[in-house]
């Protein structure tokens, strides 16, 4: 008989030693289902970083093509469901490349950086989205925020920009602009994602070739957009 002995080295209660043999398997058995759903948490984890990286741009922190898609889907549900609007900018920075040109690519990157900042601070709603599409374009999801109401806050960013302009070596600073192109869902609609952003980049070519640094608002009619782009490359 085996004995399970007490602070004191008192003898506290005897155990068959049979029955000590059979708990070894059952103990044994129990750390091993523990071990095994810890590591199944590590990996859902481990799964769960990934997919989250892989969802973001990495330079800037902001979503990446991908993770604006999967955004998309689920602020528009939830739009409809709450019968609220939603507008989408697609952004795109005035005069990148003399930057690049002037000051070199780093000064570049930190003036993506510099724009993301911008965007920042004016779609901040829990439910707004900011994605980095490429180069030096950006779409911004307004959450809740009809068309006139989002061209309103892309001038607040133009204007951040403007009182914070991106610091270079030196003295040297650069202020920075954009061109956007704004396109709402139609109230009560829901409107795919590539449709929306291919009007809004009509409006962006618009905005551009109109003079740069201002928003210009898609028309949504029954037309097809004029500018055929693809934007949504993952699903
Ligand atoms: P526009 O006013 O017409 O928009 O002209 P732009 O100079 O901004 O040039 P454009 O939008 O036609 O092209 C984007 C340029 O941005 C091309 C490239 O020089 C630069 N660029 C794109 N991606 C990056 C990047 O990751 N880092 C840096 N530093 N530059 C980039
Ligand atoms: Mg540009």
């Amino acid at each position: 008989a085996a004995s399970l002995a007490g602070a004191g080295g008192f003898s506290a209660v005897e155990l068959p030693g049979d029955f000590v043999l059979m708990l070894v398997p059952l103990l044994g058995g129990l750390a091993a289902s523990v071990l095994a759903e810890r590591a199944d948490y590590l990996d859902w984890k481990l799964l769960h970083l990934h997919a989250a990286r892989a969802a973001r741009d990495e330079m800037t922190g902001a979503a990446n093509s991908l993770g604006l898609s999967q955004g998309y889907e689920a602020v528009s549900r939830q739009a409809q469901r709450g019968k609220v609007p939603l507008t989408v900018a697609i952004i795109d920075m005035d005069g990148l490349k003399p930057v690049n040109d002037s000051y070199g690519h780093a000064a570049g990157d930190e003036a993506i950086i510099h724009m993301t900042d911008a965007l920042r601070h004016v779609a901040r709603r829990p439910l707004d989205l900011i994605a980095r599409i490429g180069g030096d374009e950006f779409v911004v999801v307004f959450y809740g925020t009809p068309p006139l109401q989002a061209q309103a806050l892309l001038e607040q960013a133009r204007q951040w920009l403007r009182r914070h302009p991106l610091p270079l070596d030196g003295e040297n600073s650069v202020a920075l602009g954009f061109s956007a192109g704004v396109c709402a869902d139609r109230s009560g609609k829901p409107m795919e994602l590539q449709e929306i952003l291919e009007r809004a980049d009509t409006a962006l070519y618009k905005a551009k070739s109109d003079g740069r640094s201002r928003s210009a608002l898609a028309e949504v009619g029954s037309a097809p957009p004029l500018r055929r782009r693809r934007f949504i490359s993952h699903r």
